[in-house]
């Protein structure tokens, strides 16, 4: 399933598989003025080949090397075989090697196995800088979904390109491997560039990502102090997912427990830890330096119930 947006000069190009005629998990790909900015999954490659037919593709850039954002790279190569593709160096090593990506097999249902691929120039070699003939896109490092994780911003137009450094919605489970020191330093490097646009990993363009991004660093902050809170209080891990989601959204059974709210409270433990003191680790803090932001939105409800609807967007 495909769907085509157009934003001003860019495309926005939505991907999922479908299942029973339902959409699963989004993801996304974005064309602008030759520039394709991710690949999509090798399951929708032919379907993007299509949406591409009306336009010109002479450079391909890659945000991260997650399946659903490279594997249509072989297809794509051999459409355009004259179109130069970039990644950045530590992405390069997992598109060239796709068994390092460490997949589950519901990503191989859902995205299909990336063939390996290893036509790439790395971002090093042009300065981190891709140049289309009216635009010019800078990377900006955003580790924290992934380490290898980078945005594309395009400075005159104020646009981002984040891949999955962004996605909105309030976040009830993650994947163990995310970090959440990452996430939250690469969410305020986006704000710091005070975007016009956002154009992220899961297709949902935004016209107003300022106050987006505040919120979303908001959101893991408060979550973070309420973790901390429980965490002095001496609740265990699974006493506090209770507590904040009341159970498993249904993310955790159909990734097979991939992506959980256990992950996500652990990740909490682990961003408070940093900031805790050396000398007294049986108390964690109450991440009260960060309480410019957690005070952003007015909802302070404790249950982190969820919004389930933004995956099947
Ligand atoms: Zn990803």
């Amino acid at each position: 399933m495909i769907h085509v947006e157009q934003h001003g000069p860019v495309l926005a190009i939505r991907m999922s598989r479908s299942f029973l005629g339902r959409p699963f998990w989004w993801t996304a790909a974005y064309w602008v003025d030759g520039i394709l900015i991710d690949a999509g999954p090798s399951t929708t490659a032919p379907e993007l080949l299509r949406a591409l037919n009306r336009v010109h593709v002479d450079q391909i850039v890659i945000t991260h090397g997650h399946e659903d954002h490279v594997g249509g790279l072989a297809q794509l190569h051999a459409r355009y075989p004259q179109a130069t593709i970039y990644a950045g160096p530590r992405t390069l090593p997992l598109i060239e090697e796709p068994a390092k990506i460490k997949m589950q097999n519901y990503r191989r249902i859902l995205w299909g196995y990336p063939r390996t691929f290893r036509d790439l120039v790395s971002l090093d070699k042009v300065n981190n800088q891709i140049k289309s003939p009216n635009f010019c896109l800078r990377v900006v490092e955003t580790p924290g979904h992934s380490p290898d994780h980078i945005t594309f911003f395009e400075p005159t137009q104020r646009w981002l390109f984040c891949g999955d450094a962004f996605i909105s919605g309030r976040d009830d489970s993650w994947a163990p491997e995310y970090d959440m020191f990452g996430v939250i330093s690469s969410l305020r490097t986006l704000a710091s560039l005070h975007p016009e646009r956002i154009f992220p990993g899961d297709g949902q363009v935004s016209r107003t990502p300022l106050p987006e991004l505040h919120e979303k660093i908001g959101q893991l902050l408060r979550l973070a102090r309420e973790v901390a809170r429980l965490d002095a209080a001496g609740q265990t891990v699974p006493e506090m997912v209770a507590h904040l989601f009341s159970r498993e959204s249904t993310m955790n059974f159909w990734t097979w427990g991939h992506f959980s709210a256990i992950h996500l409270v652990e990740a909490c433990r682990s961003y408070n830890a940093i900031f805790a003191p050396l000398d007294d680790a049986a108390h964690p803090p109450a991440a009260s330096s960060e309480t410019d932001e957690t005070t952003n939105s007015s909802d302070s409800s404790t249950n982190w119930s969820t919004d389930w609807g933004d995956m099947m967007r």
